[in-house]
């Protein structure tokens, strides 16, 4: 039988109560049959009565960190609402893709209510933007993004414990002009209008009556911004240019250019050196030009006006189209939010290591909208060492360091990244003089000095949907264990208090970063200072991507967008 007959018998012989896909998926490498039922299990208005009340769970946001809460959380616990102006999960990683119509806009979008309706009882989703966190009274007020004949509807919600999950927005840096001229690369929206208007500028530089210079401007492409999307939006172009468009006008296919413009002295100067360098000789090699060392000051609807950093020179280039991508802001709810709790001076909301705001009581905040303090060694100094001297003889002996060294390690990780900084095998090595002779006893003063290099280990988290997923899945297994943790505490000594932390502290485990950099080539960045770069990177990179999709419908539908850009090329339809 051949494999499209199986599939006919296979969709034909089976109802709408259930739906069965075959596919090749290039993550498993194998056939995979995936059957999924429509049964409903929630629980019918009388039975919901008669349990007991529980804890309100308001979740803002339906984007990596919510979801990943959301998927995970036991919800026979919580009653849990959801509020977002998105009613659908985008899997953001392949936005660049979008706006080169390599994948398609509905195949990298999952709607929550298919999400929501796979976990067992009852989560309720709103479609509306959260315009207000009110901490005193624990509540949000709403407002509805659907404009219907009543207006915007506002309601507002009450809550035991609050997720803030809501993300970041674009930031401008104010600069003049981004607004009104320039496109982000934010939303599923912002992908579809680059991808419009990357048509538009083609179409527009073929008319007639135009000046040779006039076809230029219309094509050249610029790119502000030389981070991760900058540089894959840039490599996704320059594909779709070389590949499909030049073959469809042919006229003005050597008037194209893409610049970047890059304030730093490198682009994609987050990932390893070795990477850096290998995009910008295959920028080189591609023709696409890269500016750094670069500031842009204004952006009108025909120039980008920057300012070499080094000479203080002006430049100005004109441009058919211009991407904003240099970074992310905090949201005006978040920041009102911050106003309120005394955190209004700090750029970012500032969370614990257990993801809870500081300042305020049952507020969690996940991903993008909020940075992870980490609380210094030095800061707690004395607590640590009148907690680790038992005996109160004012000295520490080696025995007395190893009784809580397990606890330093847990409540403060930058201890261990000192020691593998310094190569030191053992944590008592830390207690040896300064010529590197054991010691019996240490003071408060060897004690400070022993330690005080260790915070300079400390780095604040990428805002990357890494970072946002695994946040989202350690709160809700905090939310999951919260009865048994009362009696039961499994994190580290409380060294300013009594007893211990009820969980164990986040901790992000950086599992590697990808940069596809076009024809079909990519550079990756592994754990253990592993980077890989070439065609067999971009081969790892599709089966991780298709691995990492929220759904099988999604990792269907980008699968085959991926063979059908490879056997038919990328669409140029302008819709
Ligand atoms: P988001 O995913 O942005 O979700 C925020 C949610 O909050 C959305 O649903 C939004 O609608 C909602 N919301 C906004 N305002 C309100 C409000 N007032 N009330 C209620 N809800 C609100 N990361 C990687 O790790 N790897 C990559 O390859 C990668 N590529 C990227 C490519 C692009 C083009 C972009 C833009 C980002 C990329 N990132 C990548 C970063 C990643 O997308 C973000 O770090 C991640 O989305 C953060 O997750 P989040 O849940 O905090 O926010
Ligand atoms: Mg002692």
């Amino acid at each position: 039988m051949t494999l499209f007959s199986y599939l006919n018998r296979a969709f034909n012989g089976f109802p709408s109560s259930s739906k069965i896909l075959v596919v090749f998926s290039l993550s498993s490498g194998g056939l995979v049959a995936y059957s999924e039922s429509q049964s409903s299990s929630a629980p019918k208005s009388t039975e919901l009565e008669k349990l007991p009340k529980k804890k309100k769970v308001v979740v803002l946001g339906t984007g990596w960190a919510s979801i990943s809460f959301l998927k995970d959380l036991d919800i026979s616990s919580y009653d849990v609402q959801v509020v977002s102006p998105r009613n659908y999960f985008a899997f953001t990683p392949l936005l660049p893709s979008v706006t080169c119509g390599t994948v398609e806009a509905r195949s990298i979008v999952e709607p929550i209510r298919n999400i929501i309706k796979k976990k067992k009882g009852e989560i309720q989703f709103w479609e509306a933007e959260c315009t207000k966190i009110d901490a005193a009274n624990k509540k949000v007020s709403c407002r509805s993004t659907i404009e219907a004949n009543m207006g915007k509807k506002e309601f507002s919600i009450d809550y035991d414990y609050l997720v803030v999950a809501t993300g970041a927005e674009v930031n401008t840096f104010n600069t003049p002009g981004v607004k009104e001229h320039c496109h982000f690369l934010k939303e599923v929206e912002d992908a579809q209008k680059i991808r419009t208007s990357v048509i538009d500028c083609f179409e527009n530089a073929i008319l007639p009556g135009l000046t040779e210079e006039e076809r230029r401007t219309n094509l050249h492409f610029v790119i502000v911004g030389g981070g991760p999307t900058g540089v894959e939006f840039a490599a996704e172009l320059h594909d779709f240019v070389h590949e499909d468009l030049a073959k469809l006008y042919p006229m003005v296919k050597d008037k194209v250019r893409i610049t970047i413009i890059q304030s730093g002295d490198h682009i994609l100067n987050t990932y390893d050196s070795r990477i850096s360098s290998f995009a910008e000789t295959k920028f080189a090699r591609d023709g696409i030009d890269v500016n750094t060392g670069c500031r842009v000051i204004s952006v009108t609807d025909k120039e980008v006006n920057m300012e070499v950093k080094a000479t203080s020179e002006k430049v100005s280039i004109p441009h058919g189209m211009v991407l904003w991508s240099t970074g992310v802001a905090t949201r005006p709810v978040v920041k009102d939010f911050m106003d309120q709790i005394g955190q209004g001076k700090r750029r970012v909301l500032a969370t614990d290591e257990w993801l809870r705001v500081k300042g305020c009581e049952d507020v969690y905040a996940i991903g993008d909208c909020a940075t992870l303090v980490q609380r210094k060694v030095m800061s707690d100094i004395a607590a640590i060492f009148k907690a680790a001297d038992k005996d109160n003889s004012g000295t520490l002996i080696v025995e007395e360091f190893q009784d809580i060294i397990d606890d330093i390690l847990i409540r403060y990780p930058q201890v261990n990244l000192h020691l593998q900084s310094q190569h030191l095998s053992s944590v008592t090595d830390l207690l040896k003089d300064p010529q590197g002779n054991a010691r019996k006893e240490v003071d408060i003063e060897d004690f400070k000095l022993a330690l005080c290099q260790v915070d300079s280990q400390m780095k604040s988290l990428p805002a990357t949907a890494q970072v946002a997923a695994q946040q989202g899945t350690y709160l809700s297994s905090c939310f999951n264990k919260r009865e048994l943790a009362n009696f039961q505490p499994e994190g580290p000594l409380r060294f300013k208090s009594e007893g211990r932390h009820e969980f164990i502290p986040f901790r992000y485990k950086h599992l590697g970063s990808f940069a596809p950099l076009g024809g079909e080539q990519a550079a990756a960045e592994l754990p253990g200072d592993w980077v890989s770069v070439g065609r067999s990177t971009q081969w790892l990179w599709y089966s991780v991507y298709a691995s990492k999709q929220v759904s099988w419908r999604t990792r269907v539908l980008v699968v085959f967008d991926w063979t059908r850009r490879y056997i038919f090329g990328r669409d140029s339809s302008r819709i």
